[in-house]
């Protein structure tokens, strides 16, 4: 049996919390290989590793000194070596990746130092080997991530080890050139280590204790998720709950490996279950409420559009075209309602009248400021009433619906409202479910 333990920037920001890692993954055998970010944010004000690294080989591309340049990255990294009281010196690398610098080596490998780096001191200091994901993440040719040939030589290179750390964030193309995930994509190499070793669980360590059913900016104090489907998660990411990088689902939902969402700083709280199943009957109807705004709408009325044999396909044929992504298409016997983010319209300004020419259609109008909600919950299904207990209170607060969809699945429904309803709408719904549920 064996954990894959990914943490996360703010888990590695100093040597205080290098120590904290450490002791998690001392407390468990079965922890065995590590995925460490970047040292992160200290403060509040504070510069993370990956950005510094940014700034810094800017600066040298723009003619900047990059040994001066690079001495505050030294500097983290040297004060959280000194207070580990670690005897290694990375003097050695820092050379190395100063005379990169200015051989101009590539912004992907300038960011992708701070987890190198950070895995060299993360490994000296808690006893594991280290291995180098240049050598095992592999990119194609034209960047793309090659997932068949990691997979296969992760699983080759860490079956050889009982014990290791692998940096997040990056890999390299066949001719060496190092490669990053976009940001954010530690995650993302934990989950693809997590499949290549087919771990037992990939336990994801971060600075909250998992996700909440609501955004805290919004609910006052909302419950925690104990337990999520990928299913489920992937509709409440999609509309914005960010914890987890999105791509990180992937590997390890097809390999069913679980995902347990954990937080350094308080590593006894349960933090979130990402569970490829989960039980049929959970105790809430509603696992997560998350939402967006800047959602414009385009509907369109036509006669006997119901009886008209290709209408949808030539409207999505102009979207394909015009290369447009749409949100939703609510529609209705002789009417239909294209979702799309606001931001679409301002590019392609020339859209609605492209509607009217290949779709002809009787009538058409397009609303701004929607924001849409999506309302999820595995436990939809098992139970009678759910829409109805969304569309009372929001009826009961005088919030008016604009666009309802619910897809097939029945573990989501989503709802437009105006950009102006859309806080309290969260929270009338929040209130309906968490509150009535809990016996409050
Ligand atoms: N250090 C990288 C970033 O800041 C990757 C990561 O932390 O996952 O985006």
């Amino acid at each position: 049996m064996a954990k894959v333990v990914k943490f996360g920037g703010s888990s590695l920001a100093d040597a205080n919390q290098f120590r904290k890692v450490a002791e998690i993954i001392h407390s468990d055998k079965h922890r065995r290989y590590v995925v460490p970010s970047a040292p992160g944010k200290r403060f509040g004000a504070d510069t993370k590793v990956t950005d510094m690294l940014y700034a810094c080989y800017d600066a040298v591309l723009g003619g900047g000194d990059a040994l001066k340049e690079f001495r505050p990255i030294a500097a983290r990294f040297n004060e959280i070596i000194s207070d580990l009281e670690l005897t290694i010196s990375l003097d050695g690398e820092y050379d190395r990746i100063i005379e990169s610098f200015k051989k101009k080596s590539g912004r992907d490998y300038a960011a992708s130092r701070g987890e190198y780096l950070s895995g060299l001191i993360l490994a000296n200091f808690i006893g594991y080997d280290f291995v180098d994901a240049a050598k095992a993440v592999h990119f194609k040719p034209d960047g793309t991530f090659d997932a068949d040939l990691t997979d296969a030589s992760l699983s080759m290179i860490l079956g050889g080890y009982k014990r290791a750390v692998l940096p997040g964030f990056y890999g390299a193309k066949p001719c060496g050139t190092i490669k990053t995930f976009s940001r954010g994509g530690s995650d993302f190499t934990g989950s693809i280590v997590a499949k290549a070793i087919g771990a037992s669980l990939y336990e994801n360590w971060t600075d909250v204790s998992g996700f909440l059913v609501a955004d805290p900016r919004i609910v006052e104090n909302p419950a925690g998720i104990e337990t999520i489907t990928y299913r489920e998660l992937r509709e409440l990411s999609y509309m914005g709950a960010g914890v987890l990088h999105e791509d990180a689902i992937f590997p390890v939902r097809e390999a069913k490996i679980p995902i347990n969402i954990k937080n350094t700083n308080e590593p006894r709280a349960h933090g979130t279950m990402i569970t490829p199943s989960a039980d049929s009957d959970p105790a809430r109807v509603i696992t997560g409420i998350a939402g967006r705004k800047n959602f414009s709408v385009i509907h369109i009325e036509k006669d006997e559009m119901n009886n008209e044999i290709g209408f949808l396909r030539r409207i999505l044929t102009l979207f394909e075209t015009e290369g447009v992504n749409f949100e939703h298409i609510p529609t209705g016997i002789d009417t239909m309602s294209i979702v799309v983010g606001s931001g679409v319209l301002e590019k392609h300004p020339n859209l609605p009248d492209l509607i009217l020419k290949v779709a002809r259609p009787g009538h058409m109008d397009i609303e701004h400021n929607l924001a849409l909600i999506a309302v999820v919950g595995r436990g939809m299904r098992e139970r009678r009433g759910t829409a109805a207990r969304i569309f009372a209170a929001l009826a009961h607060n005088k919030i008016n619906v604009r666009t309802i969809d619910q897809g097939s699945s029945e573990i989501n429904i989503i709802i437009g409202v105006n950009e102006d309803d859309f806080e309290q709408a969260i929270r009338v719904i929040y209130d309906m479910f968490m509150l009535a549920e809990d016996g409050s």
